[in-house]
């Protein structure tokens, strides 16, 4: 019997295999990673320093570890070169694999900044371990950060860097930070409380050219300000890996297209984690891979239900201004009412009929989440 194929050691293949081995204890199960197939948790990644983590403290088990418990297969540094759907086959490593079915857990790719410059070549993004470690390396103590990118991750990554003693630098193309996820006012709040940091945001700008410079590097702003670095960190967003399956001929739009049964366009090929788009939603957080995961999980045993989504608040993990967002994920402009408290911002998106569609915290009224997440309906309700 050939082995059910798991593509990816992130959180998302390895929730999938876990889930797998918790309801059958025998199907044969075959993950394939092109990383080292570390087990770690990536939200720590951006929270790590402040918290005098190391990379390799990070490591929950190694892929030999994981193997070993749960009695799989693990692959490392193997990537996926092709996919055959007809033949249900793949190619990695120089083998030819075939699969009884096949779970593309890719991840996403950081975006290009497509920069200028002598030095662009130098500039970081932190999607894994592997990179965090080598920009952890590079960083030197206290030294100066330029982050291109305020959303989530810019933002956090802003907050750690200058909460351990390094200069930091915030360039941002929008008008405020966190823009897809909060109202301009609590983006403003974020903003005050990085610069209590000592973290300097330079608003719809953007980065052109990285330069090298006699002591580090010069980033060359859109407006021809020139910020002196150490280091640059771009953290500019990332995109569904969706090229293996559009050179498998499976249906891509944003991410790989899955139903709510995770199944994509092709016979037992099925996606999860931030690779796939579900139900047209691209979602790239722990909280829909999980229940993605734990949903395809019993699928592939024999289940017919298909995935559920809870209402699933985003943390900001930024605890110079801890922030919680929700906001309404299917891309409606709609209008927010804020309400500034001595205790932090509570702003409602409301939709056309006057429902809640969408709310943000900041502050100490972050801990009102789960009364306002019980006022809204999950993105995808359990199946009546
Ligand atoms: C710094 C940071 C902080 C974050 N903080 C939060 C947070 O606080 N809360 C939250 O909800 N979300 C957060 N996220 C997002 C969250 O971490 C991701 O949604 C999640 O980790 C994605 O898991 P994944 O398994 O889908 O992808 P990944 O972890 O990217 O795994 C993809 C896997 O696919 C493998 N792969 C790719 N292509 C191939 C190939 N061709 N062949 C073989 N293997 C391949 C890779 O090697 C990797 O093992 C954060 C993300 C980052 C970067």
């Amino acid at each position: 019997m050939h082995p059910m194929v798991i593509v990816g050691s992130g959180m998302a293949g390895y929730t999938l295999a876990r889930e797998l081995r918790k309801r059958d204890a025998a199907v044969p199960l075959l993950v394939l990673t092109a990383d080292n197939g570390d087990v770690y948790s990536k939200p720590m990644l951006s929270t790590a320093l402040a918290q005098g983590q190391t990379p390799e403290r990070l490591v929950q088990m190694t892929a030999a570890q994981l193997q070993a418990q749960l009695g799989i297969s693990v692959r490392t540094m193997t990537r996926v070169e092709s996919i055959d759907a007809t033949a249900h086959t793949l190619y990695a490593g120089g083998e030819l694999i075939a699969w009884s079915r096949l779970v593309l857990a890719l991840g996403a790719n950081p975006v290009d900044p497509h920069l200028a410059g002598d030095a662009a070549d130098t500039v970081f993004s932190v999607n894994n371990l592997a990179d965090y470690a080598r920009f952890r390396a590079a960083l030197p103590s206290g030294g100066r950060v330029v982050i291109l990118g305020g959303g989530l991750i810019g933002c956090e990554f802003a907050n750690d860097l200058a909460a351990a003693g390094h200069a930091v630098e915030l360039v941002h193309p929008r008008e405020w930070l966190l823009e897809r996820l909060l109202p301009e006012q609590a983006g403003r709040a974020v903003q005050a409380a990085l610069g209590g940091l000592g973290v300097q945001s330079h608003l719809g700008r953007k980065a052109t050219a990285v330069q090298r410079a006699d002591h580090g590097v010069t980033v060359v702003l859109d407006d021809g300000r020139r910020l002196q670095a150490d280091i640059v960190l771009s953290a500019i967003g990332l995109r569904p890996a969706t090229a293996l399956a559009q050179q498998a001929g499976l249906a891509v739009l944003r991410g790989i297209v899955v139903d709510r049964w995770l199944r994509s366009s092709a016979a037992d090929i099925y996606a999860i984690g931030d690779c796939a788009e579900v139900d047209g939603y691209v979602l790239p957080y722990v909280q829909p891979l999980l229940a993605q995961a734990r949903a395809l999980a019993a699928i592939l045993c024999g289940g017919d239900a298909p995935l559920a989504y809870p209402v699933m608040p985003v943390v900001v993990k930024t605890p110079a201004c801890p922030v919680v967002s929700l906001a309404a994920a299917d891309g409606r402009a709609l209008d927010w009412q804020v309400e500034q408290a001595e205790d932090g911002l509570r702003a409602r998106q409301i939709d056309a009929t006057g429902q809640m569609a969408g709310f943000v915290l900041t502050g100490a009224a972050t801990r009102e989440r789960q009364q306002f997440a019980a006022q809204l309906r999950p993105l995808l309700a359990p199946a009546s």
